[in-house]
């Protein structure tokens, strides 16, 4: 069935011209990989700012456009280094003005990102794995299964052609004003590619973003919090969705790895690290699993003291899932019981669902490793559907 109101808005293959070759992408580096790259060509470490500006606020992608480099170097430049975004395969567009793209990493693989346009900001949803290998299994990317990691050239390249399709190079006016990493993958499981993408995008050379405007979320893998920490502190969300542990041990099976004491304890330590900021715990609600107002109370004990702030998330259905999502009212329920815990408490508005570009809706194309075995053995836990 066509979505009303949803349609096609780019071309396909935009911003592709030729095959990959053996030159050297310059999107994924920052200011010290830009810098060793000028190095190695025995030019001066401010080529780095100069390039950065170049690629990133200029989006130039063509070297002989980039006047303040010497003619030497940009023939040489057109040599050996390239600029290259992922391929846009789709773009399509919500009736609510969510956009969202296809974008072919490589032969056999594509990723999704949304743009999700507010009021006061734009917010790009970003991936950082081609699928993921965490199985949740209220999740999509889910059943997509794993491929690899992205590159950080692949992160901050959806950035680019996000700002590129909706921005005017120079100007002042920013559609991109937010970024999370809340796409297909676990960012904290692909550490370096993403720290490296959150590296030009606090870059003020770069796209110059405020640590709160860029948010990772994770589904908790504790090592990777407190490396955060350390490497590149911005917003952290953290993927509850249930208030012990054994229920999620089901829903999110990393939980078995790093149950909900060490999980907190490890948001506790991001917290005293990084004052400033309040930590965002993402619930997703599953009708009749994890939305009574008992387990509200109970995550209103478990947050109790941490700095947190609390996303519902209303669950976003795909084909073949079991769940269905939360009654309105039982979500208000549940959102008044964790207010009167005194708990900043916001249920996440649905957004681009006509053109799957949901939380939990990203599929993207992936040619999984073992998605075959994981689907029959997904096929084997799934109960009778209700009728
Ligand atoms: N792997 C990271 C990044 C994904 S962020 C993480 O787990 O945090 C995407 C958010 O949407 C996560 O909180 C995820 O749990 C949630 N989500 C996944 N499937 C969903 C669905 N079908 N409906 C609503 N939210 C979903």
């Amino acid at each position: 069935m066509m979505n009303k109101g949803a349609f096609e808005v780019a071309a396909p293959g935009s911003f592709i011209d030729e095959p990959a070759g053996e030159r050297v992408n310059l999107m994924g580096l920052g200011r010290a990989g830009l810098e060793a790259f000028f190095g190695t060509l025995g030019e001066k470490p401010f080529r780095a700012s100069q390039v950065l500006k170049w690629v990133h606020q200029f989006r130039v992608r063509d070297f002989d456009a980039m006047t303040n480099l010497g003619k030497a170097l940009r023939s040489k430049l057109a040599e050996i280094a390239e600029i290259r975004p992922p391929e846009i395969v789709s773009d399509r567009m919500s009736a609510d003005g969510t956009r969202k793209w296809l974008l072919r990493v490589d032969a056999g693989n594509c990723i999704e990102t949304v743009f999700i346009p507010e009021e006061s900001r734009g917010t790009l949803c970003a991936s950082s794995q081609v699928g993921c290998a965490l199985n949740c299994t209220f999740c999509s990317t889910a059943q997509q299964g794993f491929n690899r990691n992205l590159r950080s050239d692949e992160i901050i390249g959806q950035l680019w052609l996000a700002a590129s399709l909706l921005e005017r190079p120079g100007r002042e006016h920013r559609a991109v004003t937010n970024v999370v990493l809340m796409g297909m993958g676990e960012p904290l499981l692909n550490f370096e590619s993403v720290a490296g993408a959150l590296d030009l995008m606090l870059e003020d050379f770069a796209y110059g973003l405020a640590r709160r405007r860029v948010t990772l979320s994770t589904a908790g893998v504790v090592p990777g919090i407190d490396r955060l920490s350390g490497r590149c502190p911005v917003s952290l969300a953290v993927s509850l969705h249930a208030p012990d542990d054994g229920l999620r041990n089901e829903l999110v099976p990393l939980n078995k790895s790093y149950p909900i004491g060490e999980l907190l304890a490890a948001c506790r330590r991001y917290a005293a690290a990084n004052p400033k900021e309040k930590i965002t715990f993402e619930y997703v609600m599953l009708d009749g699993v994890n939305d009574s107002p008992d387990q509200a109370r109970a995550l209103a004990r478990l947050l109790g003291g941490l700095p947190a702030k609390v996303n519902l998330i209303p669950f976003n259905p795909f084909p073949e899932t079991r769940y269905r999502r939360s009654p309105q009212a039982r979500i208000d329920a549940f959102r008044d019981v964790l207010l009167r815990a005194g708990l900043v408490t916001i249920t996440r508005k649905t957004r681009g669902e006509d053109i799957d570009a949901a939380c939990g809706q990203l599929a993207g194309r992936v040619q999984a490793r073992a998605a075959r075995v994981r689907r029959k053995q997904a096929a084997a836990r799934r109960p009778e559907a209700p009728a």
